[in-house]
């Protein structure tokens, strides 16, 4: 959990950005490459040089990112060969962020499994932190969940319903509090395009999405960011601004490898290459520029 102090961030006083990164995961493209996700991903110097490249961009920008929020998927599936080498190795890349920019931990189910144990999900608090949690800064509530427990919670029930009423709570909370915003940080995406679309490995299954949406929208949610696509996709449904954003790391579409801002008036966003992104400044014309979402 990022050391945010509520008090002093509770409260808006003007626009800011931060920055969402999402799926490095270390060894997907050799392994991607020769077809062979169980066994393929032997090498990942690749990946670990476009973490170190994302992060010098970041550091780079001027003002500083209030925070940086990384939305899962770091190395190969938990108990897999490499996983222990590819968290050392994601870990050293990480150790070059700002230490001024806070970096927000999002789980995804490269890091806890498609179905999370409680093995899992404990190995990957004790690597990188609380699985969800809240957080405020300058006025806006930022909420961080693990899908996986909406995705397959079958094997951990009493973490699934424990993660549900704490959702609960912040929810009710979020409508009765003044906050500017409500934004949501999660891997996997909710939906792809459209609420009634077939359930399989990149979304969430129909009834839990739909109750899911219809909690958020009433809880004034104004954004659900999250990765797991390796492909920037989203848009307007029923209320929140559902943003998927590409990978730093391997590509299963067409975008370059890059990361987005996010300028907080209205909550703007925009992917940017890696090459891009070293060459922006983050002065207030560039934030009025931004347009509005549609
Ligand atoms: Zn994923």
């Amino acid at each position: 959990m990022p050391d945010i102090d509520l008090k002093e961030q509770g409260e808006w006083k003007e626009p800011f950005y931060f920055i969402q990164a999402a799926d490095p995961q270390l060894g997907l493209i050799k392994a991607w490459a020769v077809r062979d996700c169980e066994n393929g991903g032997d090498e990942w110097g690749q990946e670990v040089t476009l973490t170190q490249q994302a992060v010098q961009a970041v550091n780079k920008l001027a003002p500083r990112s209030k925070f940086m929020v990384l939305c899962g998927d770091i190395h190969a599936m938990p108990g897999m060969q490499w996983q222990d080498e590819q968290e050392r190795d994601m870990k050293g890349a990480l150790r070059g962020v700002d230490p001024a920019i806070p970096l927000v931990f999002v789980s995804g189910n490269h890091n806890i499994g498609n179905m999370s144990t409680l093995g899992t999900i404990a190995q990957c608090r004790c690597s990188w932190g609380d699985d969800y949690f809240s957080f405020w800064v300058g006025g806006i509530l930022f909420r961080v969940l693990n899908s996986q427990l909406f995705f397959d919670g079958s094997a951990c029930p009493d973490q699934r319903d424990t993660h549900e009423a704490c959702l609960t709570e912040q929810l009710d909370s979020a409508q009765h509090r003044a906050c500017r915003h409500v934004v949501v940080f999660q891997h996997i995406l909710i939906i792809l395009s459209s609420t009634e679309e077939d359930s399989d490995y990149l979304n969430l299954e129909k009834t839990v999405r739909l109750q899911l949406l219809k909690r958020f929208h009433k809880a004034g949610v104004k954004a659900v960011f999250s990765g797991h696509y390796h492909r920037n996709a989203g848009g307007m449904h029923n209320g929140p601004d559902m943003v998927v954003t590409s990978a730093t790391g391997c590509q299963l579409g067409t975008d370059p490898h890059g990361l987005r801002v996010v300028v907080v008036t209205k909550v703007i966003h925009r992917y940017y290459s890696l090459d891009e992104l070293s060459k922006i400044g983050m002065e207030k014309s560039y934030w009025d520029s931004c347009p509005a979402p549609a």
